[in-house]
């Protein structure tokens, strides 16, 4: 059966280790309305993502959707330097003999010199002569520099970019996602809402300014329809958790005639954000991923950037019971750097962690 990608994919980063019928229930409805696109990585969901997709997607015909997978160029991968018996783990867990699509994950100049010495783009390139993966790509988190290099050294099937709006004005990825549009080379999207920082996460003033403009339309509609009415956007990755999020989403990434945007508004947001001391947190949780205190890291920045925002009503509680528990205190921090070496947003999480940790006692 033939079939056309979807503007919308489904990412369960955020999902639970275990499912529940909530999560199924997503599943049917994405298919059931036009979602196609849905992307694994091992250690998502506590290292069971790849396994709780083949549980969710087992209703359906392996030809009914596309399966992204991604290796990922930290971590294990680094420690084992093994890719094939890295590719066919993923395929095993997924129960199935192909990848529709498949990036290397996390690209940029920290990784560029794992992705030569182990010859990865030949080994991309054997896979797909040989049916494994039918489109290769990247997932790409560094400057233009470092981006024409990554392309240059193949011709790959798409790239997939942390776009948002805030990026866009703020930290310059606009040129990014121009230069995929002149080479003609696919954008998907990663991070379209910032993590949940265009949703629920703006300053105070900037959400004021936004219901100034239209009251009745949610927050995260703005950013959603920023990526919508871009052409070379082909692939938008949800990362919702709720049912009412994913339709939300949805129905602006699914819809025939995009809205016109008045960049003025958006540009207006971004200085505001632009201005505040939220940090750029995308609550990836990669950060944790090597920690060795399991330092829920994601959560007090989460609940950090939230206590900035008088509007919103954080539970502080829960957030002085965590920077208070001895266990995740910074005297049982090692200093081992994991953290800021993890962070695809660059963030100096242990520093930030110290100033947190004296500010909030
Ligand atoms: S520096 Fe501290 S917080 Fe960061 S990974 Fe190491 S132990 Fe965890
Ligand atoms: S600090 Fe960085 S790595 Fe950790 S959750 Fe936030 S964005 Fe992700």
């Amino acid at each position: 059966m033939s079939k056309t990608l979807s503007r919308i994919g489904l990412g369960i980063m955020r999902w639970p280790d275990t499912l529940s019928k909530k999560h199924h229930d997503m599943i049917e409805y994405s298919i059931g309305n036009g979602l196609n696109y849905f992307e694994a990585c091992r250690f998502y969901n506590n290292w069971k993502c790849e396994e709780n997709l083949k549980t969710l997607l087992k209703p359906y015909s392996r030809d009914s959707y596309f399966l992204c997978d991604k290796m990922s160029l930290r971590g294990d991968f680094e420690k084992e330097k093994n890719p094939e018996k890295y590719l066919q783990e993923q395929l095993d867990k997924c129960n199935t003999d192909y990848f529709d699509y498949y990036l290397l994950q996390y690209a940029c100049r920290d990784t560029w010199n794992i992705v030569q010495q182990e010859k990865l783009v030949d080994f991309l390139y054997e896979k797909k002569r040989q049916g494994i993966l039918r489109n290769i790509g990247f997932s790409f988190h560094d400057n233009e520099e470092w981006l024409r290099k990554f392309l240059d050294i193949s011709d790959w099937d798409c790239v997939q970019l942390q776009l948002n709006y805030l990026d866009w004005f703020i930290n310059n990825h606009a040129t990014l996602y121009v230069i995929l549009d002149d080479k003609n080379i696919p954008a998907f999207v990663m991070g379209g809402l910032k993590g949940g920082v265009l949703t629920k996460g703006l300053p105070s003033a900037a959400v004021k300014y936004l219901y100034e403009q239209d009251e009745e339309k949610p927050i995260g509609n703005w950013g959603m329809e920023f990526l919508a009415a871009l052409p070379n956007v082909h692939m938008v990755l949800s990362g919702a958790t709720e049912l009412w999020e994913l339709r939300n989403n949805m129905a602006i990434m699914l819809e025939q005639q995009p809205k016109i945007l008045n960049l003025e508004v958006y540009e207006k947001v971004s200085d505001i954000y632009a201005k505040s001391e939220q940090l750029p947190c995308t609550g990836c949780g990669y950060c944790e991923r090597d920690c060795p205190i399991k330092k829920p890291i994601s959560v007090i920045f989460g609940l950090y950037n939230i206590l900035l925002n008088e509007y919103n009503d954080v539970d502080k509680s829960t957030f002085l019971e965590i920077q208070m528990n001895p266990k995740y205190g910074m005297l049982n921090c090692t200093h081992c750097g994991k953290c800021n070496k993890n962070c695809p947003q660059k963030i100096n999480v242990e520093h930030k962690l110290q100033q947190i940790a004296l500010n909030y006692r």
